[in-house]
């Protein structure tokens, strides 16, 4: 089975599990998949994860968030009736504002002052909302977002390296950064591990790294199926739980500062997890 890892499937490349490494080959896709995406759910760890995610240069262009996010908002308006329409746009309102006060919240708690590291900063909407004492930098792997990133991290003494994560993060220096973000990016990443153990090396010892994910494991999920708005495919290769969660960040070397139960609410679609590198 191991030459299967690096092969290439029709559509994306194959891979074993990626919190765990257990070869889920033999298991029956999940009926959340949908062709040509398999999702498996591991055997061995329990992860909900994408089979064949498609490769990072397709990321660039092909399959960049900023084009794919529009064509699932597209299909979605054309099916909802007037009446979801009217709850979805108070549902956003609602979750801007929530959204707004806990990244600030967050950092105002953990966040020294220095330079901080958005791995997977979109384009720069975390970064520009950061006070002026932080020197933000970036991580972006469409090339469209990082653009208009770049000019957000230049103009106030940072920068935004375009491409995937795990080569991105080895052009920053060991111990340098005094605070990471990973907002809506690690159900992205089709190599987590690798990126948090990168992340993990830049980061100073006793800095703290905040990650907001979708909570797969949510009500809303299990409520609305295959309807559930976490789904997205091929965008979101990793379908985190409160526990797959936790057993990711812990076998990275991390420390788990906050994961409440606030944090993790089950009627909320994401949760929060502040991390920190030991001392
Ligand atoms: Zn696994």
């Amino acid at each position: 089975m191991a030459q299967q890892a690096d092969s290439i499937a029709s559509n994306g490349i194959y891979r074993s599990c990626p919190l765990c490494g257990n070869d889920n080959t033999d298991i029956k896709p999940s009926l959340y998949s949908m062709d040509p995406w398999i999702l498996k759910k591991c055997a061995r760890c329990r992860l909900v994860y994408l089979e064949n995610p498609p490769p990072y240069e397709d990321l660039h262009e092909t399959y960049a968030w900023e084009k794919t996010s529009n064509q699932v908002a597209q299909e979605k308006k054309k099916k909802e009736s007037a009446l979801r329409r009217g709850v979805r746009v108070l549902e956003r309102y609602k979750d801007r504002l929530i959204r707004r006060d806990k990244i600030l919240t967050v950092v105002k708690k953990y966040f020294p002052v220095g330079p901080v590291i958005d791995i997977g900063c979109g384009g720069g909407a975390v970064m520009a909302r950061l006070d002026h004492k932080y020197t933000p930098f970036g991580v972006e792997i469409s090339k469209h977002l990082a653009e208009m990133a770049k000019k957000i991290a230049k103009s106030r003494g940072g920068r935004v390296f375009c491409g995937s994560a795990p080569v991105g993060l080895d052009t920053f220096e060991k111990d340098f950064f005094t605070a990471a973000i990973m907002s809506a990016y690690l159900e992205h990443e089709s190599a987590p591990r690798d990126v948090l153990q990168k992340t993990l090396r830049i980061m100073r010892p006793g800095a703290h790294l905040v990650i907001k994910v979708p909570n797969y494991g949510c009500l809303n999920r299990i409520v609305m199926g295959q309807k559930w708005c976490g789904f997205r495919y091929p965008d979101h290769v990793n379908y985190w739980t409160p526990k797959t969660l936790i057993k990711i960040i812990r076998d990275t070397g991390f420390q788990i500062v906050q994961f409440n139960i606030w944090d993790r609410f089950p009627t909320s679609d994401n949760m929060w997890l502040i991390a920190r590198k030991p001392d």
